[in-house]
């Protein structure tokens, strides 16, 4: 699944392609009313979290590329049956597959929890902090991936986050010390931005440290894999390094 950084790279490759055009075609399989978005002009490209964001005067297009979605300019690779939607503009078109797309209006855009993006300039970690600890009995491991909380986390950030910090995916929220979890907190965002700068520069896989890895750098352990917690997303971490508490 593409994560946050990765919707931002689409943002910003989308960006000098779409923005003051006016929108001229959609078209593809999406259940939606195309009709409303010719002679619409694009004003703004935002995301939030895994979420791609095309502002028109109204209504706003919502893009979630969900497990398997991808995207083509100017040239269709997919199959018919997976183009769920293409936008042409002046001198581009921009293909969307195997993804949900949905005409949302502005004001309920406008009303989603900016702070609590991992990647944005208003995230809000004393937010993000109030928001675990309503939840005491959740896995660490389970409110990562909660988008209400870290909006753009997904599966290879959680997995990295957890390694970096030294803590075990299935603790309890309650379980963790005050400044483990202020660790947590910091190495979401963080993560995110190393995740973001590596995916730029096509090094992302190798600066993965547990996902999908065999063996502890620090231990010399194997590297467990588990589906853990509610989400049971595949896990990656190590017991010799990485601390359950209470101890
Ligand atoms: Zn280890």
């Amino acid at each position: 699944m593409p994560e946050g950084p990765s919707i931002f790279i689409l943002k910003e490759l989308l960006a000098p392609l779409l923005i003051s055009k006016k929108i001229k075609k959609a078209f593809g399989n999406a259940k939606i009313d195309f009709t409303q978005l010719i002679g619409k002009k694009i004003t703004a490209i935002r995301c939030w979290g895994k979420q791609l964001l095309l502002f028109t005067e109204d209504p706003v297009i919502r893009i979630h590329l969900l497990m398997f979605g991808s995207y083509s300019v100017d040239k269709n690779t997919r199959p018919a049956s997976s183009l769920r939607l293409a936008i042409e503009v002046p001198k581009h078109i921009v293909y969307f597959y195997t993804c949900s797309v949905r005409l949302l209006t502005k004001d309920a855009v406008l009303s989603y929890d900016w702070q609590s993006d991992v990647l944005s300039n208003e995230w809000n970690p004393l937010k993000a902090r109030k928001k675990l600890k309503a939840m005491p009995k959740t896995m660490v491991c389970d409110a990562l991936l909660d988008q209400q909380i870290f909006s753009g986390v997904g599966n290879i950030i959680k997995n990295e986050v957890l390694y970096r910090i030294k803590l075990h995916p299935e603790n309890l929220i309650k379980s963790i010390p005050s400044l483990k979890l202020s660790s947590v907190i910091k190495e979401a965002r963080n993560y995110s931005f190393d995740f973001l700068k590596w995916k730029k520069e096509y090094s992302l896989k190798k600066h993965w440290l547990a996902h999908t890895k065999r063996t502890c750098l620090r231990c010399d352990l194997p590297i467990i894999k588990k589906y853990c917690g509610r989400t049971k997303r595949r896990t990656f971490f190590c017991i010799g390094c990485q601390i359950k508490y209470p101890r």
